[in-house]
């Protein structure tokens, strides 16, 4: 059989399945993508209300080498599809009403305000930073881009050296730790690793390759919208010959003898030659599939760390604030607290720490003029009781808070007010618990460790997204559908 006489269906349209669809299409294969709501874009939807334009999912672009790397590996580039901005100040962290520190883009100039609060930061960055720069050439250039089918792809004796100083077996809060003493430049430095749905303590010290991308690489803003990018890559994947089927609901995938034969929806029956589980794995796994061909019991399920879930508002105001940067994250109750809340003993938090993002700051289009365009977002555990009233209570809780934090009223100028959390994720997208950001990157969850990309019962099943290889974001979810792409050819290439 010729590549152009196979199937493939994906299943699911977010970053994941779009990116996979288009890497097998450009690989000759006759590709559909199956999307259950009406838009795609998965958990970076975007919906318009009374003028304004709010991006449901993420918010911050981080890694624009990898999305310049996605673009390439189809002849393309990001600005064939959208204008990106480079944000300075990246972001500010607010300890307390008068303590903010706006984290300015040149590391130089952090390391003049780090010096401030601690004698020898500045020397002690560029130190970090230089180890920082090394994991993240190597990580991402020798580890995120393998499968991880078998350990023996990590048997390269360049890699093994490697390991070693990738501070694989030490947690990220140890490292900085060795670095720093300032509690504030501490809970900087550890914030990007929460971006991985962990805690510090529980994140290898590898990733503070995610403080190279914060701090050197810089946060990035797509004009319009994080909903540009998905925009761009379904313009692309068209291009390519990938079909979408919108507001369609895959039910199940057929199989026979340990091969996927094809998937019913609610409205129709797609043979297939090749199936890829672009949805929450658990959900395809655990509900698409015949009991006997799911590679993992419901208790390994149980057993996984998932990141955190979220409370969100998304919020329009009859008016600008005043002195709000882009990204602010409000860090000034207990870190510590809040995240024994999330993963040691779950629970809604007591102290919540919140984000806020006001994009509009940056771009006038998505708001109507004079208006300001909000999204706060509070990290939740997975799998929590979500109602109206705990929803009503939070957003007392934050609305204050920000009020105070930033000097001036907000609650009395909301003209467009809408919430999302745990249910809406259940429901919307499948999400196992709720989970906002898939399978959290612990050091037992990394690699190997983690639910296979290919099924280990049904031959031509594949998996990608942010509950597999190699983790939650959008960069990582770019990496699996490009990564899974180049695994299915070479599995069925010579056939
Ligand atoms: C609130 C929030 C903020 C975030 N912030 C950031 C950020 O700032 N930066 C960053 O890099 N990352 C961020 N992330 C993470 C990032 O958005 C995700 O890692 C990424 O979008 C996941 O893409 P995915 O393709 O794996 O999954 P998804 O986007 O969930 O796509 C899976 C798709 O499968 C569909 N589906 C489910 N079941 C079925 C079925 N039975 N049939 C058909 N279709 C089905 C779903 O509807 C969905 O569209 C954020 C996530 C959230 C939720």
């Amino acid at each position: 059989m010729t590549h152009k006489h196979r199937n493939a269906i994906v299943i699911g349209a977010g970053f994941a399945g779009i990116a996979v669809a288009t890497s097998l299409a450009q690989k000759g294969y006759d590709v559909t993508v199956i999307e259950k709501n009406t838009q795609i874009g998965g958990r970076a939807r975007q919906f318009h209300c009374q003028g304004f334009t709010f991006d449901m999912g993420p918010s911050w672009y981080w890694m624009p080498d990898i999305f310049e790397n996605y673009f390439r590996t189809f002849g393309k580039k990001p600005s064939d599809y959208y204008q990106l901005k480079r944000l300075d100040p990246s972001y500010s962290v607010v300890f307390g009403a008068d303590d903010r520190w706006r984290i300015p883009a040149n590391l130089q100039e952090l390391g003049v305000l780090l010096e401030q609060y601690e004698a020898g930061a500045a020397e002690q960055l560029e130190k970090f930073m230089a180890q920082a720069k090394y994991k993240y050439e190597v990580g991402i250039n020798d580890f995120v881009n393998k499968p991880s089918r078998s350990i023996t792809e990590f048997l390269d004796i360049r890699l093994l050296k490697g390991a070693l100083n990738l501070d694989l077996l030490t947690s990220l809060s140890k490292h900085v730790r060795k670095f720093f003493k300032h509690p504030q430049i501490i809970k900087l430095l550890e914030f990007p690793v929460l971006f991985l749905g962990a805690t510090p303590e529980n994140t290898p010290a590898l990733y503070s390759l995610m403080n190279y991308a914060d701090l050197k690489l810089g946060t990035w803003y797509p004009m319009g919208g994080m909903f540009e990018i998905i925009r761009g890559m379904e313009t692309l994947a068209r291009e390519m010959g990938v079909k979408f089927h919108t507001g369609e609901t895959v039910s199940q995938i057929e199989v026979k003898n340990g091969i996927a034969t094809g998937v019913n929806t609610d409205k129709d029956y797609y043979p297939a030659d090749i199936v890829v589980g672009g949805a929450d794995y658990h959900h395809v796994e655990q509900h698409l599939l015949p009991t006997q061909y799911r590679s993992y019991s419901p208790q390994y399920w149980q057993k996984r760390t998932m990141a955190p879930s979220a409370l969100l508002f998304y919020i329009g105001l009859d008016k600008k604030l005043e002195g709000i940067d882009h990204h602010m994250l409000f860090f000034d109750e207990d870190f510590k607290l809040h995240a024994s809340e999330i993963y040691t003993n779950p629970q809604w938090p007591s102290k919540p720490l919140f984000y806020m993002s006001a994009a509009s700051v940056t771009d006038p289009a998505i708001a109507p003029e004079g208006k300001e365009n909000l999204v706060l977002l509070v990290p939740l555990a997975p799998g929590l009781e979500d109602s109206e009233e705990k929803r009503s209570h939070y957003y007392e809780i934050i609305m204050n808070r920000l009020e105070k934090l930033i000097g001036q009223s907000v609650k009395d100028h909301v003209i467009v007010k809408k919430s999302y959390a745990i249910k809406d994720f259940e429901q919307d997208y499948n999400a196992f618990k709720g989970n906002a950001y898939g399978l959290a990157n612990t050091l037992k969850q990394t690699a190997i460790l983690k639910p296979s990309c290919k099924s280990k019962k049904v031959a031509n099943l594949y998996y990608v997204g942010q509950l597999t290889i190699p983790g939650p974001g959008v960069p990582p979810s770019l990496i699996s559908g490009l990564v899974v792409g180049n695994e299915i050819e070479k599995d069925f290439a010579e056939l």
